[in-house]
């Protein structure tokens, strides 16, 4: 029996209790765990809509209808993980700099832990001081970047911090290993013609939208694992790579994006690959009436938790 799971559906209704992610404990230590669900809500990095610091309380919230099973992998999470809800970390609305450093810092005890993080956001902005704590352990990482936007100005508003700009300056602070990295879903009118190509030339493997759907999601997928090999991976899943016609509630949507199932699908094709952390961004619950992208975020989380259990299962049989 693994130390934290949740709580009983049969003992405590889902619709009771305190919301935690999928009602795991919340646990603030990290002895004993393998992930820990970690809200990050900052959002005055948003160029648009603000209002995804509220996005780690609703997905909490909807995630009690999570089930531990998955049954496409045939692995029952919590029989092979231990997982937890650690909380939010420690954000200065409006001070991105000053968030930064918290965030970070905040990171350190989980990162140094061994323990996965699962961050929900917040803006995009929070990838950069997320990937800083975890380069810390692991060396700079493989990201693997699904978005409508490329997310690597220079600058926005003639400043460096924003959700427009973490992966400019990750790969300027070596944070990541651009050669084993690859961007999906840019789609949507540009501000220049060459935005791809920009990517390009930062050293992205870059899958635009229009691509992905001329070659299909099992192509996709292919070029996902080709790329980032056996390097170790950090996937960052900005919510508006789905279509708003399945993810209403985001800052700056843009249509002509993909189905919620075929994000899950594309989510349980990195099986196998060495994932270090994820972090589900952009929910905007104040445009979600109806919850489904809070819910959509919430299964993003279910499939990459199904995949880390997956591993260990994978490597308990093998030992
Ligand atoms: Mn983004
Ligand atoms: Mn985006």
């Amino acid at each position: 029996m693994r130390e934290y799971r949740p709580v009983d559906p049969q003992k405590s209704p889902r619709f009771s209790g305190i919301k935690t992610f999928m009602r795991l404990p919340h646990v603030t230590t990290t002895e004993g765990i393998d992930f820990a669900i970690i809200g990050v809500p900052f959002d005055t990095g948003a160029s648009y809509r603000v209002g995804a610091r509220f996005a780690p309380e609703a997905i909490r919230s909807i995630s009690a209808l999570l089930r531990p099973n998955n049954t496409v992998f045939n692995v029952s999470i919590f029989d092979h993980c231990s997982g937890v809800d650690y909380g939010d970390l420690p954000v200065v609305p409006g001070y991105i700099e000053e968030s930064y450093k918290k965030i970070e810092k905040a990171l350190f005890p989980l990162v140094d832990g061994g323990v996965n993080p699962i961050l929900l956001g917040g803006d995009h902005s929070v990838t950069l001081p997320e990937l800083r704590a975890v380069v810390r352990n692991h060396g700079p990482v493989a990201l693997i970047h699904f978005d409508s936007h490329a997310d690597i100005w220079e600058k926005v508003f003639e400043k460096p911090y924003n959700h427009g700009t973490p992966f400019r300056r990750a790969i300027e602070e070596n944070l990541i290993l651009v050669d084993h990295s690859i961007q999906v879903g840019m789609r949507g009118s540009a501000y220049t013609l060459d935005e791809i190509d920009v990517a390009r030339s930062l050293g992205f493997e870059v899958v635009p939208a229009h691509e992905a759907h001329e070659i299909g999601i099992p192509k996709v997928i292919e070029r996902i694992r080709n790329r980032v090999g056996e390097a170790k991976a950090f996937v960052t899943f900005d919510i508006d790579f789905v279509d708003p016609a399945y993810a209403p509630g985001t800052g700056t949507i843009e249509v002509g994006g993909f189905t919620s199932e075929e994000a899950l699908r594309l989510v349980r094709g990195l099986a196998g690959l060495n994932m270090i952390g994820i972090d589900v961004v952009e929910v905007l619950p104040a445009f979600d009436p109806t919850q489904i992208t809070a819910y959509l975020a919430a299964n993003v989380v279910f499939e990459y938790m199904s995949l880390l259990a997956l591993a260990k299962k994978r490597a308990n049989s093998e030992e």
